[in-house]
């Protein structure tokens, strides 16, 4: 079915790159804009020729602004889960220009027969849960952008695992390891096994990249405090990209 019309696609993620290249393989008739926040070097992931911005649009407005100017009749929010301001206010622009708005997100991740999870609202929970458990060496695969809270944890030693460095000034006593998934099952036992870890902290990001770290968990059962995923605004919402292109057909019309 060939598909047409203007499309922003709110990006950073694999799904996100992922739809943006199914539609410029098949889709010619699409004019794709992906738009990336500009914090991390995910703008590589795309294929050639797809078009793409960097950078906020300035707030709700700012972005009613550019779907008006730009004249988009659908907007993807395929941010990450936990990308906690964008989808608010992509729902604000797009009820304020009555453009029909999907958010593709991958599922989460539920727990299993060998888990021990404490699940936690938000990083800062999850430095008191920490504190809480006594754990000596602590590894904190939550990125580097909040690692604030962490340092109320007195007794405990941090390794960071992070794509990029943490900014200096924060748990600088870390041993940081840098590292961009996906992890296999054998590189976070070896991980875990090599700093001897007695707690990981993660966010519930859930996919496959960084999965592999739950099974290491599990076959050597150290616990988990797993921050859930914020708050999302109501709307249509699909975990999948093919379930994302069936509503673009849907939305954009489509001849066979
Ligand atoms: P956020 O709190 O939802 O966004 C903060 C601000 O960044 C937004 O208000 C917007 O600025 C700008 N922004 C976010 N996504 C954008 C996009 N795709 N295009 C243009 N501007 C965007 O998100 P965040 O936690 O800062 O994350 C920023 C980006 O990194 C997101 O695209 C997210 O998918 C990705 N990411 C986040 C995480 C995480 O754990 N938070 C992990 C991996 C990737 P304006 O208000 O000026 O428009």
């Amino acid at each position: 079915m060939a598909l047409a019309g203007r499309v922003l696609l709110l990006g950073g993620t694999t799904e996100a790159s992922e739809l943006a290249r199914l539609l410029s393989e098949n889709q010619p008739a699409v004019e794709l804009v992906v738009s990336f926040a500009g914090r991390t070097g995910a703008r590589a992931a795309l294929p050639p020729g797809v078009d793409s911005r960097v950078g906020g649009f300035g707030g709700i407005d700012g972005l009613r602004d550019y779907i008006i100017a730009e004249q988009f009749v659908t907007v993807v929010d395929a941010t990450h889960p936990f990308a906690g301001r964008m989808p608010f206010h992509a729902h604000s622009a797009c009820e304020a220009t009555g453009t029909p708005l999907l958010r593709l997100v991958r599922p989460a991740w539920t727990q299993i027969r060998g888990d021990h999870w404490t699940v936690v609202d938000d990083v800062p929970c999850a430095a008191v849960e920490v504190e809480r458990s006594g754990a000596r060496r602590v590894l904190l695969t939550i990125g580097r952008q909040e690692l604030a809270p962490f340092a109320q944890c007195l007794w405990s030693t941090f390794v960071i695992r992070s794509i990029d460095p943490p900014a200096p000034g924060l748990l600088d006593d870390a041993e940081v390891v840098l590292a961009r998934g996906p992890f296999t099952v054998d590189d976070e036992i070896e991980l875990l096994q090599s700093r001897r870890i007695d707690l990981i902290v993660s966010k519930n990001s859930g996919g496959t990249a960084t999965q592999a770290k739950l099974e290491a968990a599990r076959q050597l059962d150290v616990p988990i405090v797993m921050v859930q995923r914020p708050p999302t605004p109501d709307g249509e919402s699909v975990a999948t990209v093919a379930e994302a292109m069936a509503w673009l057909a849907q939305r954009l019309g489509g001849q066979q």
